[in-house]
């Protein structure tokens, strides 16, 4: 017999490990451990989210006349952790082989490797076919190429798939509407409420033994409202097409008080979990395009999302690790600052961003980017504190989907491998982008002086810190020559205030 394992971010039907499985002769191994919870202190949803996703998935399988072997977090003799409880159910059902889809993070790869070694069994581990570009397709796009940009590879893509093509053209004529898509909310414009998903009782269970495992855990488990089942997250990715997609392209950059989820999808959870594909995804925000009901700029952006992004970072993660963790191209080495767990920075944009996620365990791109992300990168957190912050606090997080987007994408830290140049804005963005502004105590004009807005002194810190660094880089050219035009005494006095500031809120040590 096969001992087939079924991880938390695996509960999907069309599963590789899952194919060819023989009903009569073979056991499926899933497995709740604290390892996985603790490696980093995940936010209690997170947790929720995939444990009940896992009971629900062993359910449906059961129901199917599959045999599962599910050891819970609170069972007797857990040893919590992925090799023992495989040792485990090796002496409970002594297979031939063990049969595994190729985990989503380095770490766990590196476990499952030694398997055959320290365990002594044959170890069949399986492409994730759940993703539309495979390993081996993006190293073959990356290689020999000085730069890897996603844009390169989303065309590529495209091209792939068919989606949003004519022929061997772009739909509409260009590969790209992002310049269309950089609104701010517009008066008078509500974003429909997400769909609420009541916990049932398997999630209720959940839920409790969760808040008594992990208290000191950052962040509320009341509130909980995250799909658990491939039911539930097609009836998300439905009320997404038709009720807020239609205007994702226009608001994917905006940001609005009390609006935290704006016209977002809120799928990543699902999507990473594996309760829906993202080829499906794909698909049905085409279906609304060619029917008529979405505008092209809304559907390419949101596919560019799924198709380019989230396959992209993929590639480049498996392609890069385990180099890529360790690299701090802007030799970043402040302490992240409290206020990343108190949500009390008096920052306006930072604390609306942060405390919801704490409350959801969420927040949309441009909160990431551009502003938990953009202060890290402007403040010069180091990237192992400011990486470990993002893998922790969200629902969606998981290594190789969290460490590009942060490591390449926010902070710079990886040199430009991701990124052209780095995504460093001042409050000026901020004000455009949001109405926070507007309620905080800084006055986003202001770069110096008592209610200066810290965005903005440490902008010009930032690209006075790094201007020999990006002097050949024609993306940065603005910037940089602004700032060779600013008088030397002003340009002392914003670098005088934002060493004074991250003294106070992030000191060296
Ligand atoms: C610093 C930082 C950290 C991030 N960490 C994560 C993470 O841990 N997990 C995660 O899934 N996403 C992460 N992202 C990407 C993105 O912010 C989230 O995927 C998105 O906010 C999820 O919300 P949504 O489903 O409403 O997405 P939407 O904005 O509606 O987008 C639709 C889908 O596109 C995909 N997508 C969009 N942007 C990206 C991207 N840059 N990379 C990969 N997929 C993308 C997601 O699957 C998302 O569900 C991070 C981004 C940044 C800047
Ligand atoms: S003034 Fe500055 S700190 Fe305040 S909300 Fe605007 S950008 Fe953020």
């Amino acid at each position: 017999m096969n001992l087939r394992l079924v991880l938390g971010d695996q509960c999907s039907r069309s599963l590789s490990a899952l194919a060819d499985l023989d009903p009569a002769r073979d056991v499926v191994l899933m497995m709740e451990v604290d390892a996985e919870c603790t490696y980093v202190r995940h936010h209690p949803q997170k947790i929720t989210l995939v444990l009940s996703a896992m009971r629900h998935f062993a359910r449906a399988l059961t129901a199917r006349g599959v045999r599962v072997d599910y050891v819970r977090l609170d069972d007797a003799g857990n040893t919590h952790n992925f090799t023992g409880e495989v040792a485990r159910a090796m002496a409970r059902h002594r297979p031939e082989r063990i049969i595994v889809t190729e985990p989503g993070e380095w770490r766990v790869r590196q476990e499952i490797e030694g398997w055959e070694e320290t365990l002594g069994l044959p170890v069949d581990i399986r492409d994730d076919t759940r993703f539309m570009a495979d390993l081996a397709t993006f190293r073959r796009w990356a290689h020999g190429k000085k730069q890897l940009r996603m844009e390169f590879f989303y065309r590529e893509m495209r091209r792939a798939t068919g989606l949003l093509m004519q022929g061997d053209k772009p739909e509409g004529g260009a590969w790209n509407y992002d310049a269309e898509n950089r609104k701010p909310l517009a008066r008078g414009v509500t974003p429909p409420a997400s769909p609420r998903f009541e916990p049932d009782a398997i999630t209720l269970e959940v839920m409790a033994l969760v808040a008594a495992r992990f208290p000191d855990h950052f962040g509320r488990l009341e509130g909980f409202n995250w799909p658990v089942t491939a039911q539930d997250a097609e009836r998300a990715l439905a009320a997404f097409i038709e009720e807020r997609l239609p205007r994702f392209g226009d608001f994917q950059d905006a940001m609005a008080e009390g609006q935290a989820t704006l016209f977002h999808a809120l799928i990543s959870t699902s999507l990473n979990a594996g309760l829906l594909l993202p080829r499906e995804v794909c698909d049905a925000a085409e279906a609304a395009y060619r029917a008529g009901r979405v505008p092209l700029n809304a559907a390419e952006g949101f596919i560019r999302q799924v198709l380019g992004w989230r396959e992209y970072v993929r590639g480049l993660y498996w392609l890069k690790m385990p180099a890529y963790k360790a690299t701090n191209a802007l030799d970043a080495r402040r302490p992240l600052p409290d206020f990343y767990w108190t949500g009390k920075s008096g920052m306006r944009c930072m604390d609306a961003a942060i405390g919801q996620t704490r409350d959801m365990a969420y927040a949309h791109h441009i909160q990431r980017l551009m502003v938990t992300g953009n202060f890290a990168l402007l403040a010069g957190i180091a990237p192992d504190a400011i990486n470990e912050w993002y893998l922790l606090v969200y629902a969606d997080a998981y290594e190789w989907v969290e460490l590009p987007n942060t490591h390449g994408m926010a902070i710079h830290a990886d040199g430009g491998i991701m990124a052209s140049k780095p995504y460093a804005a001042s409050g000026a963005y901020i004000n455009r982008m949001s109405d926070h502004c507007g309620s905080c105590r800084h006055d986003v004009k202001a770069a110096t002086g008592p209610r200066a807005c810290p965005f903005n002194y440490l902008y010009w810190d930032f690209m006075a810190r790094h201007a020999t660094r990006f002097a050949a880089n024609p993306r940065m050219a603005m910037p940089l020559a602004t700032l060779r035009k600013m008088p030397p005494e002003k340009l002392a006095a914003l670098r005088g205030e934002a060493v004074k500031f991250l003294d106070a809120v992030a000191p060296l040590a």
